[in-house]
C-alpha cells in the first residue's frame, strides 16, 4: 500500500520579537526538518517535551499554519499544489482533535449546532438527513439525544472531548491528528476517551497522528513511534522496538521516566536531567548533547543525520544504545 500522508523536509521558523538583545535574524526553529511516512489506517504516536514542536508540525500538516519549507504530501497530492475548492476538500480530509476541547466549542451553541456546524459550513447535509447526521455522530461518540440541545459548560471535560471528536468526524476525514487529546483529562477519563479514539479508527477506518507529552500515553495506540527533540525527529520505529530497544539516549531517558512498578526492573542511570535549551540558539552538533550521558567529542561538533540503526528503526545518534539486543528483546 501507499502512504496516506509523507511529510519531507517540513519546516517551520518563527520570527524572534526584535529586542535590543536579539540579531538580526533571531528565528525560533519551532520545527526544523520533519520526514517521515503514515500508511492507511495506522496511528503514529508523536512525542516529546513542551516546545519540541509537535503540535507545531500537526498544524502544518492539517492546513492550519502554513510551513517555512518542505512538503505534506496527502494521498499522493503536496497540498502546497492546490487551490480553491481542492483545498477545501483537503482540509475535510484532515481534522485536528485539540487538546483542550472548551477553547474550540463556541459556548453559546447547543451541541447540536457544534456538530451540524461543519456539515452546514461544508454544504453537506440540510434539513431532515443533517438532523440524522448528527443524531448518528452523537452516537458514534457515546453522547445520547437528550445531550443535543444543551451548552458545553453543562459537561464533564471527557464529554467536551466526544463533542469535538464529533465535529472533526462530521466530515469524514481520512485522517485526524489528536494533539494530546487526553492530557487535560482526569486520569480515570483518559482511558475511556482513548478506546473511544480506538473504536472511531476501527469504524471508519481513520489514520492517526497521535501526539502527546510523554512515551505511556501512547504506548497502547500507536503502531509507530516518532520521538521528538527541538524541532527534529531523533528516533522513530515501532512502538514494540522503541520500548524494547531504544537506539536514541532520549527516547531511553523517556523510558526510564516512566514508572516501573516492580523495583527490581527499575534501572539504576540517572533520569533526564537539565532543561530544553532554547530552539533560538539550539547546542552545536547534536542537539542534545549537553544532556546526554554518552555526549563526545563529536557529538558536540557534528550533527547526527537520523540513520536506520536496525530493521524499520532509525535514530539521530552517533553512539546508539541497544546495537546487540534483538529488536524483539522483551524489557
Ligand atoms: Fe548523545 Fe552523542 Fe548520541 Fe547526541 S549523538 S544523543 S550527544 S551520544
Ligand atoms: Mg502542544
Amino acid at each position: 500500500a501507499a502512504p496516506l500522508l509523507q511529510v519531507r523536509g517540513l519546516k517551520k521558523h518563527f520570527p524572534v520579537a526584535k529586542g535590543w538583545f536579539s540579531r538580526k535574524n533571531d528565528y525560533v526553529r519551532a520545527v526544523d526538518g520533519l520526514d517521515f511516512d503514515v500508511m492507511p489506517g495506522e496511528t503514529l504516536g508523536i512525542v516529546g517535551e513542551s516546545g519540541c514542536g509537535k503540535s507545531t508540525a500537526g498544524q502544518m500538516i492539517v492546513q492550519l499554519l502554513e510551513p517555512t519549507d518542505g512538503q505534506v504530501i496527502f494521498d499522493g497530492t503536496d497540498l502546497a499544489s492546490l487551490s480553491g475548492e481542492q483545498v477545501r476538500r483537503a482540509r475535510r480530509d484532515l481534522q485536528l482533535v485539540f487538546q483542550d476541547p472548551y477553547s474550540s466549542l463556541n459556548p453559546r451553541m447547543t451541541v447540536y449546532d457544534l456538530v451540524a456546524e461543519p456539515l452546514i459550513v461544508h454544504g453537506l447535509a440540510s434539513g431532515k438527513a443533517l438532523k440524522a447526521e448528527v443524531m448518528r455522530l452523537l452516537e458514534a461518540v457515546g453522547l445520547g439525544p437528550q445531550h443535543a440541545a444543551r451548552y458545553p459548560h453543562e459537561f464533564s471535560g471527557g464529554q467536551r472531548q466526544r463533542i469535538g471528536i464529533a465535529r472533526a468526524l462530521a466530515l469524514k476525514p481520512k485522517m485526524i491528528v489528536c494533539d494530546e487529546p487526553v492530557s487535560a483529562l482526569d486520569v480515570s477519563i483518559q482511558a475511556q476517551v482513548l478506546n473511544l479514539l480506538k473504536d472511531l479508527q476501527e469504524q471508519f477506518e481513520l489514520t492517526y497522528i497521535f501526539i502527546a507529552h510523554g512515551l505511556p500515553s501512547v504506548k497502547h495506540i500507536s503502531d509507530r513511534i516518532a520521538v521528538m527533540y527541538l524541532g527534529k525527529i531523533v528516533e522513530i520505529g515501532s512502538r514494540e522496538d522503541l520500548f524494547a530497544s531504544p537506539k536514541h539516549p532520549y527516547t531511553e531517558a523517556l523510558l526510564d521516566a516512566v514508572p516501573v512498578p516492580d523495583p527490581r526492573l527499575r534501572r539504576k542511570r540517572e533520569p533526564l536531567s537539565g532543561e530544553l535549551p532554547s530552539p533560538v540558539n539550539p547546542p552545536s552538533g547534536c542537539a542534545f548533547h549537553p544532556r546526554c550521558p554518552y555526549a563526545q567529542d563529536i557529538c558536540r561538533q557534528q550533527a547526527p543525520a537520523l540513520e536506520q540503526k536496525a530493521e524499520g528503526q532509525s535514530a539521530a545518534c552517533h553512539f546508539p544504545r541497544h546495537m546487540d539486543e534483538a529488536s524483539t528483546a522483551s524489557r
